[in-house]
Formats: C-alpha cells, structure tokens, sequence
C-alpha cells in the first residue's frame, strides 16, 4: 500500500520490507495519527521509508523547549 502521506510505495524505514495491512484494524490505524502501527515483518513502529513519516508518534514531538 501507499504511504498516506508521500503517496509513495509505504517501506518500512528500519527493514525496507513494504508494509501490507493485512486487517481493516490496521487500515483504520493508518488514517489515526494517534494510534500506532508496527511492522509485522520487524515489529518497529511503522516508518515510511520514502518521506520518514512515523505512524504512531502520537504526543512525543522532541522538539527543544
Ligand atoms: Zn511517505
Ligand atoms: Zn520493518
């Protein structure tokens, strides 16, 4: 599938695996900033290898204060 962001072929930034949502649950997750999807192949967070778009870094922007 695309990344929802870039529209580029979604691969996962940590094991370049293209990531396939394999239930509607993780289709759903996809559309939710704030909900989480991990890789099935490595289990990290879901990085779009294209554009560095994280799926799930809800509330944890680093940015210095
Ligand atoms: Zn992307
Ligand atoms: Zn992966």
């Amino acid at each position: 599938m695309k990344c929802s962001f870039c529209e580029y072929p979604l691969l996962c930034k940590a094991c370049g695996q293209p990531f396939v949502a394999r239930s509607a649950e993780a289709h759903v997750a996809m559309s939710q900033p704030d909900m989480e999807v991990y890789c099935p192949e490595c289990q990290a967070v879901l990085a779009c290898k294209a554009c560095g778009y994280v799926y799930g870094e809800s509330g944890e922007e680093t940015e210095s204060s």
